[in-house]
């Protein structure tokens, strides 16, 4: 059997992997479902990759009996093209992803070329998915049963743990590291993506940011099973340096403490990039970073006033934020930066504080990305629920304008901006302070 996992490139801006890191959530499920079905033949399609979507749309097969399609809000109308493509080839269409999560019904619903979808993590999922005949025993599944649509129970979920080793002879590592290698002159050039752990210790203790509609639960990984599953990867790819896709952290210094002194020798000298909430870090949780060697801290800022810290739920302040990465410029460590803009109440004297914070941090500190971006409104967010208060349509919508989202979000919740492109106009003065320009989910900057 042929299966193919496509994630397709954004429609604004860039992805999150921003073509220079795979989407590994596709390579877990992969290496899930070949360690049962050994007959089976699965290629993973990166659309970050690709110029444009009719491209990525060419590498569908007509033999390919099943067709899995990572959605999210940003990619979404191209994860629709290349569903129809592959339903008209003869191919079963197979959702999956936060989006879908969120749409599942509704997708089912409006669009009669996805034939199910898989709602939170899809490794357990898709392997049922191809074994069981009887659908209605595949977990987390919402799929057509006869005219009615049926949505299977949640199972239980696969901890990083529990995956077999990974096949990165899937992907196309060179193109990766070619990519990574333009924005990152300077560091390791074979970068791995991975996780230390899943989920984030801030939401779990304190819930979701306003504007976060990630769901994973929080859990650290085995560190003798992480090491040695980082090992092999290394061994095999020559990968140098370690991209860790975990929420925060330092959100456990337990655990930080116990993946240092569980480190092998051979790998002593791999370095680190993580993300790390700015309230976690202080002398001790900096001095663990430096001992992982840490040569890169993504930092999500957001604002800096206060006040709308708060709504957001950041649970730290400005003052805590400077002084945390007053801490990260001492050591010279480079970092990536993040700003979200239009939180409710947001108003010009907030967005010039925020824009001021940005531009004092560029002169203490080796700055290569300062993200602005104004705040996308995603499905399973606090936020969108705030809007889908006003415009309970927007719940039966699979298919969103995320700007115009945007748009009636200013309108309705920041009333003192009279118009959505003055934020756009700040995410733009913020961006242009990075080194390299990254336009997260919005498409003003010309690069
Ligand atoms: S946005 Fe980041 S810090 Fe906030 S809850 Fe989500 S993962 Fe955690």
């Amino acid at each position: 059997m042929k299966i193919q996992l496509f994630y397709p490139r954004t429609i604004v801006g860039c992805g999150a992997h921003n073509d220079i890191y795979w989407p590994l959530t596709l390579l877990n499920i992969t290496a899930y479902v070949k360690n049962y079905l050994h007959d089976i033949e699965i290629n993973i399609w990166d659309g970050e990759l690709y110029p444009n979507n009719d491209d990525l749309i060419k590498k569908l097969d007509h033999h390919t009996a099943v067709v899995g399609v990572s959605c999210t809000s940003f990619n979404y109308p191209h994860a629709l093209e290349i569903a129809k493509e592959a339903e008209s080839n003869g191919s079963e269409v197979i959702f999956g992803g936060l989006h879908a999560t969120y749409y599942g019904e509704t997708i089912l619903k409006n669009r009669p070329y996805v034939h199910a979808v898989i709602y939170d993590k899809g490794e357990k999922a898709f392997l049922q998915y191809l074994t069981f005949k009887d659908k209605s025993k595949v977990q987390n599944l919402i799929w057509r049963d006869g005219k009615k649509i049926r949505k299977n129970s949640l199972g239980k979920r696969i901890s990083l743990d529990e995956l077999p080793s990974l096949d990165y002879s899937l992907l196309e590592l060179e193109k990766y590291f070619e990519n990574h290698k333009k924005i990152y002159p300077d560091f390791p050039d074979k970068p791995m993506s991975a996780m230390t752990h899943e989920g984030c210790p801030k939401r779990d203790k304190y819930g979701p940011c306003s504007f976060c509609s990630i769901t994973s639960s929080l859990y650290f990984r085995d560190t003798k099973k992480f090491w040695n599953f980082t090992s092999k990867a290394v061994e095999d790819y020559g990968f140098n340096y370690v991209k860790d896709w975990g929420d925060s952290l330092t959100g456990n210094k337990q655990f930080l403490e116990q993946l240092i002194s569980a480190r092998p020798k051979s790998l002593k000298d791999l370095s680190f990039s993580v993300y790390d909430n700015l309230s976690d870090i202080n002398q001790d949780a900096f001095d663990f970073l430096k001992k992982l060697k840490v040569k890169m801290i993504f930092a999500a800022i957001e604002s800096a006033n206060n006040e709308i810290l708060r709504k957001m739920n950041k649970q730290t302040t400005k003052e805590q934020m400077y002084k945390a990465i007053k801490l990260i410029s001492k050591n010279n460590i480079p970092i990536f930066t993040s700003y979200v803009l239009g939180e409710r109440g947001e108003t010009r004297k907030t967005l010039d504080e925020t824009l001021k914070f940005a531009q004092d941090i560029r002169e203490i500190s080796d700055v290569r990305v300062s993200n602005g971006s104004p705040m996308a409104i995603l499905p399973g967010s606090p936020n969108f629920e705030r809007l889908v208060q006003k415009f309970p349509e927007l719940k039966n919508q699979d298919l969103l304008d995320l700007t115009f989202l945007r748009e009636i979000w200013t309108k309705h919740f920041c009333p003192d901006i009279y118009d959505y492109k003055i934020i756009e106009e700040y995410a733009e003065k913020i961006g242009k302070l990075g080194d390299h320009i990254n336009r997260y989910g919005w498409n003003f900057l010309k690069k």
